[in-house]
């Protein structure tokens, strides 16, 4: 675990520093809204969807923590080019990664999240867990096209 801890801690340092697709999209077709109160992370993503159903184009303004910055921007990244049942099958592993009550074992093989499995570090502070989640859930909003803003509470 604890290559996974350090590996954890330089991939958020890098991905907050540097945050990927944090733009707004000229002519977004779907955006949605994210909200954590108990952390103070405002975000908004942007997307745009090719007309076979991939995401051609994904992004995020908005102002946030370190986790929540860094777990956006690498979101983007793992994103682009997914149709939608691929982006809700990562949707759903990356949840079940930070909330689920099974022990991440082997987590850099699960479900096939890649280097987003260096999110299971968060599981060890609780309170951050939404933080990092937050992204996701708005993502999955502008998806669906929801209009009503996402609040983790
Ligand atoms: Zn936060």
């Amino acid at each position: 675990m604890d290559d996974l801890r350090e590996l954890y801690q330089q991939v958020i340092l890098d991905h907050q520093r540097k945050p990927r697709n944090f733009r707004a999209i000229e002519g977004a077709e779907r955006s949605a809204d994210g909200f954590n109160p108990l952390c103070g992370d405002r975000i908004h993503v942007d997307l745009r969807v090719a007309g076979d159903g991939r995401i051609e184009d994904v992004a995020f303004t908005g102002s946030g923590c370190a986790i929540c910055t860094a777990s956006a921007s690498m979101m983007t990244e793992s994103m682009r080019g997914k149709n939608e049942t691929e982006a809700e099958t990562l949707f759903e592993g990356f949840h079940h990664l930070l909330t689920s009550d099974e022990p991440p074992t082997d987590a850099r093989d699960a479900s096939g999240l890649g280097k987003l499995a260096v999110f299971a570090g968060v599981r060890e502070f609780p309170v951050r867990v939404k933080c990092a989640t937050l992204p996701w859930h708005t993502l999955h909003a502008a998806l669906r096209g929801r209009n009503q803003p996402v609040s983790t509470e």
